[in-house]
């Protein structure tokens, strides 16, 4: 094998290595540009930078790819240790989909199925999830993104705790600011509270339009809770309804 051909190889096998990393990852797409300028590498940000300094930040404009952005910050969230949820967990739920997503739905924080899996939104609550972007929205799952307010699993599903969230939030920050959605669905209060810092409850918030850092964002109920209460799925399907048209709006553009 002459050098030029090992080279070769050598790079093909460091593509494939880096691809099957962001697969792991829950990164399905790679954002190709021809002739793209020299990408310029954010130097990440500290820990303690605050969700609101992050926040700031979230329509400058991009300089990293949304799927180099989503792998810095998978990267950077590392083994997380930052708060006590750790010690119970079995996997990190990072969050899966489309790191160029349109559409992002964002939940409460990983049950016993997703913990098991490293996969948000798996289990019985998940498939409904599943049905309202598959059935209702005609979307595939892997066309959007999902992810959650806390990455590990609470013990028993309990609500995430405030210092749970708090270590957490930065890197949801971070993953909307790399993945740019036109549009965001909040299920249920945790994350409605968290992502737009109120007291209402999900049942006065839920079908009315708010904005996150300028993103249009859908507060709606979440699965679990409709599995309890199954004839508040009407509710969901008018919330998902306008998420729809919105959508539409937006590639009309
Ligand atoms: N509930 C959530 O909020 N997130 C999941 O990933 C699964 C269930």
């Amino acid at each position: 094998m002459n050098d030029l051909r090992r080279e070769f190889l050598k790079i093909v096998t460091q593509v494939r290595m880096h691809l099957e990393y962001q697969r792991a990852l829950g990164i399905n797409a790679i954002e190709m540009r021809i002739s793209a300028p020299v990408c310029s590498v954010k130097k990440a940000a500290p820990y303690h930078e605050t969700a609101a300094q992050i926040g700031a930040n979230l329509n400058a404009p991009a300089v990293l790819s949304q799927s180099a952005g989503l792998t810095a910050v998978r990267e950077e969230l590392g083994n997380c240790l930052r708060c006590k949820l750790h010690k119970s967990r079995k996997n990190i739920v990072f969050g899966e989909g489309n790191s160029s997503a349109v559409i992002v739905f964002v939940g409460e924080g990983p049950g016993y199925e997703e913990d098991q899996q490293g996969r948000p939104f798996v289990g019985a609550a998940g498939q409904l999830l599943t049905d309202i972007i598959v059935k209702g929205m005609k979307l595939k799952r892997e066309e959007v993104y999902i992810c959650n307010i806390v990455k590990c699993r609470p013990p028993n599903n309990r609500n995430p705790e405030p210092d749970e969230i708090e270590a957490c939030e930065p890197f949801l920050i971070k993953q909307l600011q790399a993945i740019k959605p036109k549009t965001i669905v909040a299920l249920g209060n945790v994350a409605v509270k968290t992502l737009l810092k109120t007291g209402e409850k999900i049942t006065t918030l839920r079908g009315t339009w708010k904005k996150y850092q300028n993103i249009p964002l859908m507060p709606t109920f979440h699965p679990a809770y409709l599995l309890r209460n199954p004839k508040d799925k009407a509710l969901v399907w008018k919330d998902i309804q306008q998420v729809m048209a919105e959508m539409e709006k937006v590639q009309k553009g």
